[in-house]
């Protein structure tokens, strides 16, 4: 059996509702999924409702952007639920740093001669949290891009001319955190950070020692081989090795809930480990 335990909603930078991202993780036969839009929780409770009525698994979640010298670190956070708690109340000021970083990518473009108005990307969001894929889908509905990954290669990535920086949780503060709020912290994709995959044990001993739970290992964009020994290190280090598609609708066609490019299989087990691994607080 399986499980998808990385997905984004409208409420971030997905394009489906938080119910019909449950639906197509029912669909696809899976025990469990986890919702984990960016710097919110606002999805969760619409979908606890519908994983409550389909017989699926919710585990409610988020991804945090976290600062890393050498690349980018987004860290997965498992069962952080909505209500009072440290990180919960860091997410508002987290939402607030992203808009104003999105009006000045906008001014950015401007500056390139790309007039869109900030309004219209609240539309394209829907009302959620604002993410680069919806500047990416009005820079290619504007004819200014051919597709969303070629609109972060001409405008959005790293480096490039509207691509602008904010201010982020260190990684030891996002651990902290988020264990203070019972919830269980999990690096994200390792592949953005900027480390080559041979040092990947000594970049994450340390982070392992602040209170790390695992690193994402099946992750759909992977070849088998970096899945395997991303497990094995996690079984090195104590950690647990989750995974799952980074489903974000139609802003990432090619991935799909639960089977990701087609051979994604994300072991159930792993939810009891995320479960047993979550801290007691209050
Ligand atoms: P933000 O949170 O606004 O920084 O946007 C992050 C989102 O942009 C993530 O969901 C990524 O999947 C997406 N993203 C980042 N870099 C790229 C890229 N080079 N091509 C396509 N999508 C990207
Ligand atoms: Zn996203
Ligand atoms: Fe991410
Ligand atoms: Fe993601």
């Amino acid at each position: 059996m399986a499980v998808d335990l990385h997905l984004h909603s409208r409420c971030s930078d997905g394009t489906d509702s938080p119910a019909e991202v449950v639906r197509l993780a029912a669909a696809a036969g899976l025990t469990a999924l986890a919702l984990t839009d960016h710097d919110t929780l606002e999805g969760i409770g619409e979908a606890t409702e519908a994983a409550n009525d389909l017989g699926i698994d919710l585990i409610p979640g988020t991804e945090l952007s976290v600062d890393w010298p050498t690349g980018t670190m987004h860290m997965l956070v498992y069962h952080l639920t909505p209500g009072d708690g440290p990180l919960q109340a860091r997410l508002a000021g987290l939402r607030t740093a992203r808009d104003g970083r999105n009006q000045v990518i906008l001014e950015r473009l401007a500056a390139d001669g790309i007039d869109i108005p900030y309004e219209a990307v609240l539309e394209e969001s829907g009302g959620g949290v604002v993410g680069r894929p919806h500047i990416a889908a009005l820079l290619v509905a504007g004819g200014h891009a051919d597709s969303i990954p070629d609109a972060f290669d001409r405008f959005l990535a790293t480096g490039r001319s509207a691509y602008v920086d904010r201010d982020r949780l260190t990684a030891v503060e996002a651990i902290g955190l988020a264990r203070a709020s019972g919830a269980v912290p999990v690096i994200a994709h390792p592949h953005t950070l900027g480390v080559a995959s041979e040092d990947y044990a000594a970049a994450f001993t340390e982070l392992a020692d602040a209170g790390l739970g695992g690193i994402e290992s099946y992750y759909a964009e992977y070849p088998p081989e970096l899945r395997a020994h991303l497990v094995d290190l996690c079984a090195t280090l104590g950690l647990i090795a989750t995974g799952g598609s980074d489903y974000h609708g139609r802003y990432k066609p090619n991935l799909a809930v639960g089977t990701g490019r087609g051979d994604l299989s994300v072991p159930d087990e792993t939810v009891a480990a995320l479960a047993a691994a979550r801290s007691t607080v209050g």
